[in-house]
């Protein structure tokens, strides 16, 4: 009869509503899990990211000084002479060498010598600007290219890590150490390049220490 198809069909109807409710929770359900799957991956990836970024920064960086590497160095060393060739943006090479290092590691142990060198390279950190680097060349050597303008600017600063250093006494275990530094100054525009400008650097260091220590030589034979 008309009112036994019509109840077969409701129940039908019935049946398939029902079945594509199932199924919409499924695709839904497996929507919403592919979402936080997504989430989930994204928020690995940005945490990965950030610590690739650390990782990086920490391997640019020597451990004990916070210094640039060597290496890294001299990769920013050749960004920044470019600068020098392309605009004249004047800088100065430093050498700096740690007067008579192996005494303070006697005196003071290894782990003494270790936080000699960590201070020295915060000192050295803390004291330059925005567009100059500083890099630990070997054991207690440290090299630094600082920008200026007028002389005076370049000497000022000189003479304040001079101060600093001297003036202070570092401290290890409750212990005063005293430190001293001998360093080589030269202006890159003297020089055809940076390579030469940092031998000449190193060549006014040796000069330094021959003539006794705790003292800093510049090209043009100025020294304090
Ligand atoms: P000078 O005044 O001529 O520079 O004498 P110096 O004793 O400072 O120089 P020298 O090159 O004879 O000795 C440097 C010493 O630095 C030798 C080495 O054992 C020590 N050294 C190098 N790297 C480290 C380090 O990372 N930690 C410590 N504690 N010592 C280091
Ligand atoms: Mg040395
Ligand atoms: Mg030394």
């Amino acid at each position: 009869t008309n009112i036994e198809t019509l109840s077969k069909i409701q129940i039908e109807l019935i049946n398939a509503a029902s079945n594509i409710e199932k199924e919409m929770n499924s695709v839904s359900d497996k929507l919403q899990s592919g979402k936080t799957k997504v989430q989930e991956l994204e928020d690995k990836i940005k945490s990965l990211e950030i610590e690739l970024k650390q990782t990086k920064n920490e391997s640019m960086r020597d451990h004990l000084t916070g210094l640039l590497s060597r290496k890294v160095f001299f990769e920013e060393l050749k960004k920044l002479d470019s600068s020098f060739e392309r605009m004249g943006v004047q800088y100065a090479v430093i050498f700096f060498d740690i007067d008579s290092f192996k005494n303070i590691n006697d005196t003071f142990g290894h782990e003494g010598g270790d936080v000699v060198l960590s201070t020295f390279g915060k000192i050295l950190n803390k004291s330059i600007r925005d567009l100059d680097i500083v890099g630990r060349y070997g054991g207690e050597e440290f090299i630094a290219l600082i920008h200026f303008k007028e002389t005076k600017e370049l000497l000022l600063f000189l003479k304040r890590i001079k101060s600093i250093v001297t003036e202070n006494s570092f401290v290890y275990k409750d212990k005063q150490v005293k430190v001293t530094f001998s360093a080589g100054v030269t202006i890159r525009s003297s020089y055809k390049n940076y390579d030469e400008a940092i031998s000449s650097a190193d060549k006014l260091l040796y000069e330094a220490k021959k003539s006794g220590r705790n003292k800093i030589i510049l090209e043009n034979g100025m020294e304090f």
